[in-house]
């Protein structure tokens, strides 16, 4: 797979739409305006999450309960991408600490796959 001349990357939010509307992703943590999850979904995570067209989603798998926001360009490359764990994320802007839990259907989709959820409250710090 080479998509390398297409960049994925987040819909930066826009200061000037207010920062108190924006909306963290449960799952991958990253920060978007609530339209654009409901427009576009979510970057990362969309094929779990299906926020796309709903709003009811969009509310179960994001939440404003998040603080701290860091830029990630160049996701392969952030230590702090890393250290966040989503250096396999899209480039964008991602919470540091997200307070809540995804909805539990996600979680089951994810056991189904295999995939262990670390809910991002940072209670699982190691
Ligand atoms: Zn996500």
């Amino acid at each position: 797979m080479d998509s390398s001349d297409v960049v994925p990357a987040a819909i930066i939010p826009s200061a000037n739409k207010g920062s108190k509307q924006l909306r963290a992703c449960l799952l991958c943590s990253v920060i978007q305006h609530p339209l654009d999850f409901r427009k576009y979904g979510c970057p990362n995570c969309e094929e779990l999450m299906q926020m796309k067209n709903s709003g009811d989603r969009v509310t179960a798998c994001t939440t404003t309960y998040f603080d701290g926001v860091i830029a990630v360009v160049n996701p392969e490359a952030s230590w702090v991408a890393k250290w966040q764990r989503t250096s396999k994320y899209v480039r964008g802007m991602y919470a540091i600490r997200v307070r809540g839990r995804i909805p539990e259907d996600v979680e089951h989709e994810l056991e189904n796959r295999g995939i262990k959820y670390r809910p991002r409250d940072q209670t699982d710090q190691d």
